[in-house]
């Protein structure tokens, strides 16, 4: 058999879906339609509906309160492009991600949108993330992809381009995608948000915190508590203000479309870290401040005000969403569909595997993650480490190596190690798959 590029197997990948869809779960009613919303780098213990005690959103606990909200909701990685990769395709970093010249997302792998794109729906998005942008993979499948650089002077051309997006949506069952950097750095939210600021005099400036939370983190500059807290005054208010500005944008999705047809998900690529473990930011680490993020949903067959305490992750969006719409998922998929979480016959999820590799400082770490452990390798040191999260949720002692560790890391190693630069396996199973329906020989 010759190896099938990458261009031809994503066409299979995407065939093979049309047909199932074609054949299997066509639809008589129109299919329901879909809206995801990022709002990157929030971490979920800042929310209040969370249970952090400053009520820095009141419009995503609204949301949350008329569906259902994931308490114990992880991203399997630590930075915005590897976090929409796992979001938008339901698989891993190591499975979805390339790093050749450019981290992009690998061409076999669908996205989301072209999911629904091959099954007639029309696509569009809005987001203000570099690495987000066509060039790193995720405009595939939409019909118009607009980018705003996170800055003050474009935040009301962003939230404009929404509204119009939404404006424009007609009869066909359509995906809208909407991503939101305002809670990133610099923590730069509008003054009216300063509702949380102690007073603070220190080395840190408002105006330039963007650069000097760089320096922190490239270790060039270093902070003591108060500066810390100066930070997170600043992050709760960008929360807040991001919140506002979502807020805008549920009320204009609850006046122009049908809320009878139509799922919205609120979630996050990865949360954000203040020193707790010696580091700031994203990016380099695995510890629970970056992996825990908000996930939220309603729609029709979503149940008000329910809270899901079994795991959930973003490798389980596209499952999730696929099931609601009533549609198939494609063969290969890493996570599995929430759906029987709010249900009688929910079920703790298998280990979610986890890696992070940020070429900008060659930090690459490996790991899984269980409902009470973690196990992390640090692919450049040698390092691995081991928490007990139930008994040590601060992730403070080492418990590397125990019996616990053996276990994981011999499960964790029924993977391949990561490696970015090299092509995607195609599982057996999912050749097999290709291979009944006449694609492969
Ligand atoms: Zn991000």
């Amino acid at each position: 058999m010759k190896p099938l590029s990458n261009p031809q197997l994503s066409k299979l990948l995407l065939a093979l879906f049309a047909l199932s869809v074609a054949s299997g779960c066509a639809e008589e009613d129109q299919p329901a339609n879909l809206v995801l919303i990022s709002i990157d780098s929030l971490r979920a213990d800042h929310v209040h509906t969370y249970g952090y005690d400053r009520e820095t959103s009141p419009n995503l606990d609204a949301f949350g309160e008329g569906g259902v909200v994931f308490e114990e909701a992880l991203s399997p990685t630590a930075w915005t492009l590897q976090g929409h990769a796992s979001m938008l395709s339901g698989r891993t970093p190591r499975v979805c991600m390339t790093s050749e010249e450019n981290l992009r997302v690998r061409e076999q792998v669908p996205l989301l949108a072209e999911l629904l794109k091959a099954k007639g729906y029309r696509t569009g998005a809005v987001h203000s993330a570099h690495f987000l942008k066509a060039e790193f993979g995720f405009d595939r499948g939409f019909d118009s992809y607009q980018f705003f650089k996170n800055k003050k002077s474009k935040w009301d051309l962003q939230d404009e381009a929404n509204r119009k997006l939404i404006a424009s949506v007609g009869q066909e069952p359509f995906f809208l995608f909407f991503h939101f950097m305002s809670v990133h750095t610099p923590y730069d939210p509008p003054k009216e948000h300063s509702i949380f600021e102690r007073p603070y005099s220190g080395v840190l400036n408002r105006e330039k915190n963007g650069e000097q939370v760089g320096s922190i983190f490239e270790g060039e500059m270093s902070i003591d508590e108060h500066d810390r807290d100066y930070l997170i005054d600043l992050y709760d208010q960008a929360i807040h203000h991001t919140d506002r500005r979502v807020g805008a944008l549920l009320q204009e999705l609850y006046d122009h479309i049908d809320l009878s047809r139509t799922y919205i998900m609120i979630t996050s690529d990865h949360g954000e870290e203040f020193m707790e473990h010696s580091s700031i930011l994203h990016t380099r680490t695995l510890y629970e401040e970056v992996l825990r993020i908000p996930m939220m949903l309603r729609g029709p067959t979503v149940p008000n005000g329910a809270r899901v305490t079994t795991r959930a992750s973003l490798v389980d969006v596209v499952p999730t969403l696929l099931e609601l719409l009533s549609l198939p998922a494609p063969p290969g998929l890493n996570g599995q569909s929430l759906v029987p979480s709010w249900g009688p016959d929910a079920t703790d999820p298998p280990p979610l595997e986890l890696a992070t590799y940020y070429p900008k400082m060659r930090a690459s770490k490996w790991g899984l993650r269980t409902s009470t452990h973690k196990l992390v390798l640090d692919m450049n040191t040698g390092e691995k480490f081991l928490f007990d999260l139930e008994a040590d949720p601060e992730e403070l002692i080492n418990l590397y190596p125990s019996p616990e560790s053996e276990e994981l890391e011999a499960l964790l190693r029924q993977h391949s190690e990561p490696k970015y630069g090299t092509e995607m396996n195609v599982s057996a199973e999912d050749l097999e798959e290709l291979r009944q329906l006449g694609y492969v020989e």
